[in-house]
């Protein structure tokens, strides 16, 4: 490896103080290097890390097959706009439909534009009067302002309004609920399958089954945002398989493109065109060195053989993470599928999340009082049971004092 000459965490942290805008709450730690689950600081100090890249780091830091791609793309051909056909997108394309449903995909740079297209696609698809879209507490779909007024917490929209108009919220899990909120106004229901960042929280038996039926019925768009679920995360290449219900659109971004920036939209072949011409773009979507490494990312996820890992490693984690739950009164609950881990404690999370760190691990918490581990499907067994063993023993030390 060349060396680099890096700044120490007390300058890194300098200039930001002086130049950055500081709308992140960040940890005062300047991260320089990665490699699968491990990532260092400048101060050479290393770290088992549990949220790589808040979930975008799917395969691990600098996996080695999308390295590779991006390397040999970025001498080759870095950007050429929409205006032209590009190989690898439309190979990458037909990836994506072969693993999830019979669609096109539309691609963009993150999370919020695939929402913000989804949004788009679902009231050019109906009929005019027809605009509302349901979605749920708890839910987080982006921030840009179509997405923002999506997500249905009020804590992100302080301040900003008036939001855009035509989003009813809902309780997650509540499907009558839903019944009663559609009218003939109603347009679409936008749902994570799986609730990411409002705490891991997995869907009653039935309830999304239940979705498909009312959007059915109705004639709604069923749109799912896995921006968070999809790619793997859930041992299934995307989360509405593992409960056995199709969308008709799809959100994916975070993970696509193995640490690369990348969103995409997919939807049903049937409901797709009706995003015309001229009625959305994104000037980078779909670049080709996203492209390449979208590719890459899904084969490395078959060529070895992550899905299944997922399975062991997740029974890890839920085996060593009940047995604390037994010993340790601050568990609340502890909710796990495939690699989305959230941990509910009787108390703030965020001093656990600290003592992890002065041990080297790093976890998140969302809502307050939920751990949140969305770790690298090529993560080993015994780095999850040595993740869980300092968790263990910071959950056990914060008991006793
Ligand atoms: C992170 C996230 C988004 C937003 O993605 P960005 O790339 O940050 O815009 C949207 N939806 C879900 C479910 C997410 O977890």
């Amino acid at each position: 490896m060349t060396s680099v000459n890096h700044l120490s965490s007390a300058e890194t942290i300098q200039l930001f103080e002086r130049y950055v805008i500081p709308n992140y709450v960040r940890y005062p730690v300047n991260l320089v290097r990665g490699e699968g689950s491990y990532v260092w600081d400048s101060e050479d100090q290393r770290y088992l890390d549990l949220f790589p890249g808040w979930g975008c780091n799917l395969l691990g830091h600098c996996p080695a097959p999308v390295v590779q791609a991006v390397q040999q793309q970025v001498a080759t051909l870095i950007h050429v706009p929409n205006t032209w056909h590009i190989e690898h997108q439309g190979r990458w394309a037909q990836m994506l439909c072969e693993r999830s449903f019979d669609a096109q995909a539309f691609f963009c740079n993150s999370g919020t534009e695939a929402n913000e297209a989804a949004i788009k696609l679902a009231r050019l698809h109906t009929p005019p009067e027809r605009y509302k879209i349901i979605t749920f507490t708890g839910g987080f779909h982006g921030r840009t302002l179509g997405s923002t007024a999506a997500t249905a917490q009020p804590k992100y929209h302080e301040g900003l309004g008036p939001l855009m108009a035509g989003f009813v919220y809902v309780p997650f899990g509540d499907l009558d609920a839903v019944r009663q909120r559609i009218d003939n106004e109603t347009a679409a229901i936008m749902i994570e399958p799986i609730q990411g960042e409002g705490g891991i929280r997995i869907p009653p038996d039935g309830f999304l089954t239940g979705l498909r039926q009312l959007a059915d019925e109705h004639d709604l768009v069923l749109i799912f945002d896995e921006v968070q679920t999809g790619c793997g995360r859930t041992g299934h290449w995307f989360a509405h398989q593992h409960f056995d219900v199709v969308p008709d659109v799809m959100t994916l971004a975070k993970s696509l493109c193995g640490g690369i920036a990348g969103g995409a939209m997919l939807a049903r072949r049937d409901i797709a065109p009706s995003l015309r011409p001229g009625m959305h773009a994104a000037t980078f979507g779909g670049n080709p060195i996203a492209a390449r490494a979208g590719i890459a990312a899904l084969e490395m996820i078959e060529s070895e053989h992550l899905l299944d890992h997922v399975a062991r490693i997740s029974d890890v984690f839920r085996q060593r993470l009940e047995t604390l739950q037994s010993q340790c009164d601050l568990i609340r609950e502890v909710r796990v599928l495939g690699l989305m881990i959230g941990i509910e404690l009787t108390i703030e999370g965020a001093p656990a999340v600290q003592a992890c760190m002065q041990r080297r691990l790093l976890i998140n918490c969302t809502q307050g009082n939920v751990l949140r581990l969305l770790p690298a499907m090529n993560l080993t067994e015994e780095q999850a049971e040595q993740g869980c063993e300092i968790l263990g023993e910071v959950l056990g030390e914060m008991t006793s004092s």
